[in-house]
């Protein structure tokens, strides 16, 4: 009996799998995953689209920094809450996606770590097309990192640059433990990764000369999103014309992992990285390529 109905499962299964593939390779014009069907007319994927007219969700041409960080700062109370309603991440918003122009839709770039903690998306409650995200361990801001900032506020017109560092950063541990004595063999390719925290844990180090050990961890995780915001500007000229003329907000923030808080912190702090940026002599001045290795031969 037990062989009988377990045949008569995999018949159905098997007839049921057979139609729908078999519909969709004899479609000659446009298959419509949603309705799981042939649509009659050759007609791009968007006509598919049935509930609700996604476009009207495009952002304001130009939305205000601040109304986006209220968005952020909303959704991640909502995260914390348990009240998320995962915005934009239906199959509508999918088909929707592969017919827009996302510069059209996101609200913010955010640069963070790559630690599986950090879910950015979640996070922020968001969806398709909310946020562009730059993430690479440490939080780091070298020239592919501020390559992909650049295009985000450049080109995707993103209000708001969040750079979000976390707690119980793997990254951030491992410089400031070599920084107290404790190395190991890195792979090849880290040491031009970590060095860039380097300057980040030496600061805190000086700062609070009192603490020892990993009572410094936290303090030089708070100072490496310092660091990252100021290699941005020192970097890139572009970002900080946006960010003097108003057009784009940077943000420092900080994100806790076992709360899932998201720590937002003062602005004034990177207005006057900004400013002292301003008076280094050192700061890449051309906003623009001049050919493609141009990021390392300015200096
Ligand atoms: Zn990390």
């Amino acid at each position: 009996m037990k062989k009988i109905v377990s045949l008569l499962i995999c018949a159905i299964f098997f007839l049921g799998f057979g139609c729908s593939t078999g519909k969709y390779f004899s479609c000659k014009k446009s298959w419509c995953p949603l309705k799981k069907k042939c649509l009659t007319t050759s007609v791009s994927d968007s006509t598919c689209l049935m509930k609700k007219n996604l476009a009207d969700k495009r952002r304001p041409k130009e939305l205000c920094p601040m109304k986006a960080l209220k968005a952020l700062r909303a959704g991640n109370k909502r995260f914390v809450t348990g009240t998320s309603i995962h915005p934009n991440t239906d199959d509508d918003s999918l088909l929707h996606a592969g017919n827009a122009d996302q510069g059209d839709y996101a609200i913010a770039t955010v640069i963070t770590c790559s630690d599986s903690r950090v879910p950015v998306e979640r996070i922020f409650d968001a969806g398709v097309m909310d946020i562009f995200v730059v993430r690479v361990a440490g939080n780091v801001c070298d020239v592919d990192e501020i390559g992909s900032i650049e295009y985000g506020l450049a080109h995707v017109h993103t209000p708001v640059l969040v750079v979000l560092g976390h707690t119980k950063c793997g990254a951030v541990t491992a410089v400031t433990h070599a920084f107290h004595g404790k190395k190991h063999q890195l792979e090849r390719n880290i040491p031009p990764l970590i060095d860039n925290i380097e300057p980040a844990v030496k600061r805190a180090a000086t700062k609070y000369s009192n603490l020892h050990g990993d009572d410094l961890i936290p303090h030089a995780i708070v100072e490496n999103v310092w660091q990252s915001i100021e290699d941005l500007f020192m970097n890139s000229p572009s970002t900080r014309d946006l960010v003097k003329k108003g057009k784009v907000k940077v943000v420092g923030a900080i994100y806790n992992v076992t709360t899932g808080s998201v720590e937002w912190m003062p602005e004034s702090d990177v207005i006057k990285i900004l400013e002292n940026v301003g008076k280094n002599p050192n700061r890449a001045l051309n906003p623009y390529a001049t050919d493609k290795k141009a990021a390392h031969q300015e200096h």
